[in-house]
């Protein structure tokens, strides 16, 4: 049985998964090792199910980098996917600039060239390219395709990839690119499946996780995205700020003197919900507290959704269906309710019941004018994808 591994590399975590490869890649197993490079460094194993096949620490040793993590992953794949035999890798990879607006094979070229876009990502490419050469060093010869959180949002007209700037810049690379791709990826796909009329229509889908975005699409096409040149701009996330007036990075430089390791520190790790409420980034643990700063949070960040709603519309020309995904959008029922009331003016009514009941898709009230939808994302499937068809 041939399989395909996928692999998504952060500065200190690794998530891996493999899939029969065929027509249609089938998850058997997916894995995450975490606080690579520390004593702490731990790595569990899920069957395709849900069921827990590995749940431990690993030495310093075998965790020590990310190739020591690829090497202990692969023991363990060994020992829990039966004839284990890998004809194709697929490397979630955070930026691919200008050029890149499909999946591209890796080679020597290629990695050159992801390589020069490291300034444009300096804390996550660097990752993503440190797995990649892991994997080339441990599968010699395999084919290694590059999926990028960029390339789904690479055909934006030209107004919604620029800022205000000299013209220079944007020519530089200084624009909007847009991430998430993957997930809005796998649900302009879904939703084309589910219903061909939706999949044709001008359709927002939120991707609510620890980072989030939102993108607005025509026809399967993204158009707009609310994060921009970095992944920090648009919605206040688990720790990033969203988007800040430039007003304030020059006040931070200029009147508190910090310095750009300082800024990058501040906005991208202790900012978002966990700054704003100063209790913690994870929304679960938001939503049961009593505490005002919890709920001051949880408003901002569904107001700033509404918001965004608005901004996307305007760009789509209108909106058939709001689709809610990602870790918070998938499971909170609070989020998706606090988000769509007040929103009828747009044609968003929805079902209380429908949005409570878990596993429903559709939870919009049946004379709705616009479909909220919930859908899981499943931005490896997009990724085994990619990597079959290269292969
Ligand atoms: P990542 O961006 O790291 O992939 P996820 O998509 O897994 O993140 O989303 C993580 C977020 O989802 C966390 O804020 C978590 O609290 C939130 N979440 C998960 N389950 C629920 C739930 N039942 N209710 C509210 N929030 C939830």
């Amino acid at each position: 049985m041939a399989h395909i591994l996928t692999l998504n590399a952060g500065s200190s975590s690794l998530k891996f998964g493999v899939f029969e490869a065929g027509d249609e890649p089938a998850e058997l197993v997916a894995g995450l090792i975490e606080n690579i490079g520390s004593p702490d460094a731990h790595m569990r194993l899920k069957s395709e199910a849900g069921a827990v096949l590995e749940d431990r620490d690993l030495s310093s040793v075998e965790g020590a980098d990310h190739g020591g993590a690829l090497k202990a992953a692969l023991a363990v794949l060994k020992a829990h996917v039966s004839g284990l035999d890998v004809v194709s890798i697929g490397h979630r990879v955070v930026h691919g600039g200008m050029e890149f607006s499909e999946p591209a094979k890796l080679t020597a070229d290629t990695i050159a060239q992801l390589e020069e876009l490291v300034p444009l990502a300096p804390l996550h490419q660097p990752a993503n390219l440190t797995g990649i050469h892991a994997a080339i060093a441990a599968f010699p010869g395999v084919t290694q395709v590059a999926c990028f959180d960029t390339a789904f949002h690479r055909k934006h007209p030209f107004v919604q990839d620029t800022f205000g700037l000299p013209k220079e810049y944007y020519d530089k690379g200084v624009r909007r690119y847009g991430f998430h791709g993957m997930s809005y990826d796998y649900i302009a796909g879904a939703l084309a499946d589910m219903s061909p009329e939706l999949g044709m229509g001008r359709v927002i889908v939120a991707h609510l996780g620890n980072g989030a975005s939102m993108c607005g699409m025509k026809g399967g096409v993204s158009v707009s995205s609310t994060m921009g040149f970095s992944a920090l701009d648009g919605l206040p996330m688990g720790t990033r700020t969203g988007q800040l007036d430039p007003g304030v990075m020059l006040y931070f430089m200029q009147q508190e003197g910090l310095s750009a390791d300082e800024i990058s520190d501040l906005i991208y790790k202790k900012s978002g919900l966990k700054g704003m409420s100063g209790i913690s980034n994870d929304m679960r643990t938001l939503e049961a507290s009593d505490d005002p700063a919890a709920s001051e949070a949880i408003d901002y960040f569904c107001s700033r959704i509404q918001r965004e709603i608005g901004g996307l519309a305007a760009a789509i020309g209108g909106v058939d269906a709001l689709v809610f995904t990602g870790g918070i959008g998938e499971n909170s029922v609070t989020i998706r309710e606090k988000v769509c009331t007040g929103m009828e003016w747009i044609g968003i009514t929805l079902s209380n019941d429908l949005n409570a009941t878990r596993g429903e898709t559709v939870i919009s009230a049946a004379d709705s004018p616009v479909q909220v939808m919930v859908i899981p994302t499943n931005e490896e499937l997009v990724i085994a994808r990619a990597a079959a068809k290269l292969a």
